[in-house]
């Protein structure tokens, strides 16, 4: 059997144990007892990582096939106005701007992409919730548009600072919002940030599906999923981030209205 103990420290210890009767001198009456206990927390710490990553890795990739798209429109642009500039004599400043600001997104998507699946070393620093949030909103753009979806963001604060591991943190907002694109043919995903107390709180809020009742208690089951591509492991990796960073994750949802989904994460000082 396998057994879990919460140590001192609150971390978890996984202990495999193996026993079995010894009967020396009359078969079949146990005379002692004699038991194997090791210590399986690393290789199973092991194993959740490996699932991390790997469920990062599938989301890259699926959003990679669609950022190629996200990449040729604006080198389209680029390419017109190279041409357009090459007729005449001055360059013109108007289209000098427009290139730039298609060559800062084309920056910008194929970092954030990089960022999302590049393997990471496990690592805490302080960084500001919002920029994160508007780092992976521009991330998803491209998806959202492809379904005519628009993505509104709501901040109330002027920055929310928390410790964290970032690539983790983005995970889990891409794993989120990537859901509520998932749930809706078109209309507003709004999201909303702002504080509770000492608390960071960011809600996606979508016009989707909804998730009908007796599913709630489901989420972030390893497996559940009511998709036909999906594999049910997205809910289950954010709310282990998530409680990792001392913080938790709620669902609220109405079928046919929409769903949100509330992160929340204890703010540090600066
Ligand atoms: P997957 O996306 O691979 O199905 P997830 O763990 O991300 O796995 O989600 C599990 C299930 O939760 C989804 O299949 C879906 O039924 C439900 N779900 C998650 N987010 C939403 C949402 N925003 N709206 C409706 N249903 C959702
Ligand atoms: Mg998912």
């Amino acid at each position: 059997m396998s057994y879990r103990m919460i140590k001192k420290d609150g971390s978890c210890l996984v202990l495999e144990i193996a026993a079995s009767f010894i009967s020396h001198t009359n078969p079949g009456i146990p005379e002692g007892i004699i038991c194997f206990i090791k210590d399986i927390s690393v290789d199973q710490n092991e194993a959740e990582n490996i699932l991390i990553e790997s469920e990062k890795l599938k989301v890259a990739g699926q959003l990679a096939a669609g950022i190629a798209h996200e990449i040729k429109n604006p080198l389209t642009s680029i390419k017109g106005f190279i041409q357009l500039m090459k007729a005449e004599e001055i360059p013109n400043k108007k289209y000098l701007e427009i290139m730039e600001d298609e060559i800062h997104r084309l920056d910008i998507i194929s970092n954030e992409l990089l960022v999302l699946a590049k393997p990471h070393k496990h690592e805490v620093n302080k960084h500001d919730l919002i920029k994160i949030v508007q780092e992976v909103i521009y991330l998803l753009e491209g998806e959202a548009v492809k379904k005519s979806i628009q993505i509104k963001s709501v901040i109330e604060e002027q920055k929310m600072l928390i410790l964290c591991d970032i690539h983790k943190v983005k995970q889990v907002l891409v794993n989120i919002l990537k859901n509520a694109i998932e749930a809706m043919d078109q209309g507003v995903i709004t999201i909303h940030m702002s504080k509770n107390r000492n608390n960071a709180l960011v809600s996606v809020i979508d016009e989707g599906c909804g998730i009908p009742d007796e599913y709630l208690d489901h989420l972030g089951t390893p497996f559940f999923s009511t998709k036909a591509t999906g594999n049910g492991l997205g809910l289950m990796i954010c709310q282990k981030i998530i409680s990792e960073h001392g913080g938790n994750i709620s669902v609220q949802s109405t079928q046919m209205q929409g769903t949100t989904f509330t992160i929340t994460i204890p703010m540090t000082k600066d």
